[in-house]
């Protein structure tokens, strides 16, 4: 069994039908990407993954289990978890401090130490700023500390949306370099991105969503050869 499997997922805002019955699944160790314009539903996507929105109907399995009951406290204690759109670090913690938020619900003192230690090999920009207010580090930055914080916490599947955002080229490049890092680590990732060409070329495979439908899926390689995938996203 697939270590997500959603079937027929469907989530209305009021009476507007953001995701409309998707089918999708995610094995142990893959990195996966969805893509799709504005609007298309992936972030509403996530945030139903990770119990912030709720669905209006289909099922969610991860690692097994229904996720209807896990309490909503409880998802990064589970492994699901999620790195959202714009960050959401506290801005006013130092750098430091953010990183063992992302520890709050082991018990493992040393082990968080190690990772928060691990987080600092992955971005040797942020160990120079471990004292720094989170909020006055740069986009890039605060993209970091996202990242690193979200590995302190040991995700069994972690979710990325839009990490590129608001980026500068370097910085993009930079932050794709550690999500690969990341995945041949073993973590296992779904990554929702504007950025789509660079998003397929680190990826094994792709979804892409429409109007709250997936609407083509297959290996990453097929999808950026394909000339609809092309003309939509990739910009040609
Ligand atoms: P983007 O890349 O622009 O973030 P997206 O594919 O992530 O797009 P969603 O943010 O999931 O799309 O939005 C899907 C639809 O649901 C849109 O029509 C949006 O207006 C609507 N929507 C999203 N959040 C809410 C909300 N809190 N209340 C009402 N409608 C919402």
């Amino acid at each position: 069994m697939s270590l997500l499997e959603v079937k027929n997922l469907q989530v209305a805002y009021g009476g507007i039908q953001a995701v409309r019955g998707i089918d999708f699944h995610i094995n142990k160790g893959e990195l996966v990407t969805l893509i799709g314009a504005n609007g298309a539903g992936k972030t509403t996507t996530l945030k139903t993954l990770v119990g912030m929105v709720r669905k209006s109907g289909g099922t969610i399995h991860f690692d097994g289990k229904e996720t209807d009951n896990i309490a909503s406290y409880n998802f990064v204690r589970n492994g699901l978890v999620m790195v959202p759109e714009g960050r959401g670090i506290f801005g006013k913690l130092t750098v430091e401090e953010n990183l063992q938020m992302g520890g709050f619900h082991r018990n493992d003192k040393d082990g968080i130490q190690r990772d928060i230690e691990r987080g600092y090999e992955l971005f040797p920009r942020l160990k120079e700023r471990q004292k720094q207010l989170a909020g006055t580090l740069s986009g890039g930055e605060q993209q970091m500390v996202a990242m690193a914080r979200a590995i302190v916490s040991q995700p069994k599947l972690l979710l990325l949306d839009e990490p590129s955002m608001g980026l500068a080229p370097l910085i993009v490049e930079k932050i794709f370099e550690i999500i690969q890092m990341v995945a041949k680590e073993g973590v296992t990732m779904l990554l929702v991105e504007q950025n789509a060409k660079l998003a397929l070329e680190v990826s094994q495979r792709g979804y892409v969503m429409e109007s709250g439908r997936i609407t083509m899926s297959g290996p990453a390689q097929e999808l950026l050869a394909d000339e609809r995938v092309r003309n939509a996203y990739l910009g040609e």
